[in-house]
């Protein structure tokens, strides 16, 4: 866990095969074997020299990926990972094939410019009648390149990615708060589902377009350095442009305004989740920390880039937050930001007594806002009968 490679920036491997006594360009070749050719041990990679390779090892630097322990495939074709770290802890990570339209996964306009190419290209592979074909595997997608080689760019997904064992927040309507904080995921744990995830699926970031969201279990927020660091690795050794990662916050203010002083950073999705601090404060206890008003502050003064959005989200739960007039608060609320909203009608689990609203209710505040001139769009619910919808996640095994 301390001695990961995974962990470590091409400058910090220069740096550890220097000090091994190595020119500098074998740190390069070594964040190339683990980064993008995705290897799982030193020993296969021809290119370095068998003294270099157990230096590293007699040093006690460990290069393995983390385990995917269980893998549970949903009728829709969303898969949840189990993922076991070397101390025994899991997290789940979920892959979720061909974003939500127009949602990319993750809410944002990330996707919408393939929706076009995408829909052209599923189509013709769709068997009439069979809308939940089986997931987009590596084999059928590998049949579908040899089906039309002029296509450049092939199927996407959005991997959805934790951050921490657990979570200390306690939002009252969410599984993974059940399991309290266990510890915090290190920079290379973070890095390392989407690597495995990415391998399982044979994935080719120069052909495939995919999207990060760090939305699985945990407050990206609560462990800031590691997870700045994953994602600057994730951009620059691995290839993932920042333009595609999201990241969702249930609101922690000095870290937005950390997060906006970073020159590499995703884009920002903070949990709103209530029109008002009263209702707020019942749902979200962190409310009590930093109010909505403080949490606005921080989004207005968030510095988005040209063609940016700030996303809010916002998990309906009927007879709670789910009422038009909710709605038109928080269209006030949040007019004047650079803001869409996502609502996420609330997915039930068990320990958390919470009702999912009717479709007609989620609907209507979606008509409200709208109307009231804020963007608004209906996540699509993924994987929820695996458990692998927003706010499932707890490491159910059954
Ligand atoms: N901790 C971060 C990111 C992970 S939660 C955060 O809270 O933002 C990702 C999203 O799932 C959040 O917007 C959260 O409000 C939502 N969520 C949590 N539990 C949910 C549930 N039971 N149903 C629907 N959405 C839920
Ligand atoms: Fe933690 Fe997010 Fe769940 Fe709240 S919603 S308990 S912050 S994971």
């Amino acid at each position: 866990m301390q001695n990961e490679l995974l962990s470590l920036s091409n400058q910090e491997l220069t740096d550890l095969v220097k000090g091994l006594g190595h020119p500098g360009f074998r740190g390069r070749q070594v964040a190339d074997a683990i980064f993008r050719q995705r290897k799982e041990s030193l020993a296969g990679v021809s290119n370095l020299p068998l003294a270099l390779k157990s230096q590293i090892l007699e040093q006690g630097w460990s290069v393995g990926f983390p385990r995917i322990e269980q893998k549970f495939i949903s009728r829709d074709g969303t898969v949840r990972y189990l993922i076991a770290f070397a101390d025994g802890q899991s997290v789940e990570t979920v892959w979720m094939p061909e974003g939500d339209f127009g949602e990319a996964g993750d809410g944002t306009e990330a996707g919408r410019e393939e929706l076009a190419q995408l829909a052209s290209e599923e189509k013709p592979e769709r068997a009439p009648g069979d809308p939940l074909k089986s997931p987009a595997t590596a084999q059928n997608r590998k049949a579908r390149s040899k089906a039309n080689p002029a296509q450049k760019i092939r199927s996407r997904a959005t991997i959805c990615v934790s951050s921490q064992v657990g979570c200390a927040v306690n939002c009252q309507f969410c599984l993974t708060a059940l399991l309290g904080v266990k510890r915090n995921l290190t920079a290379g744990e973070i890095v390392g589902q989407v690597l495995a995830v990415l391998r399982d699926h044979e994935v080719n970031l120069e052909r495939e377009r995919m999207n990060i969201v760090f939305m699985g279990m945990g407050e990206p927020l609560l462990n800031y350095e590691n997870f700045v660091k994953a994602v600057r690795l994730l951009v620059e050794e691995v290839g993932f442009p920042q333009s595609r990662m999201t990241v969702s916050t249930s609101g922690i203010v000095p870290g937005i305004f950390d997060l906006g002083k970073e020159a590499i950073r995703p884009k920002l999705a903070i949990s709103l989740n209530a029109p008002n601090d009263e209702i707020r404060e019942r749902i979200m206890p962190i409310t009590r920390k930093w109010n909505i008003e403080m949490l606005l502050d921080a989004a207005r003064q968030f510095p988005l880039g040209p063609r940016e959005l700030l996303t809010f989200e916002y998990v309906l739960l009927e007879g709670v937050n789910d009422a038009p007039q909710h709605a038109r608060e928080v269209a006030r609320r949040l007019a004047g930001i650079r803001s869409k909203v996502n609502l996420i009608a609330f997915n039930p689990g068990p320990g958390v007594s919470y009702t999912m609203p009717g479709q007609d209710r989620v609907l209507a505040f979606q008509n409200v806002l709208i109307g009231a001139g804020v963007p608004a769009f209906i996540r699509r619910p993924r994987g929820r009968d695996i458990y692998a919808a927003c706010g499932q996640l707890k490491r159910t095994v059954s």
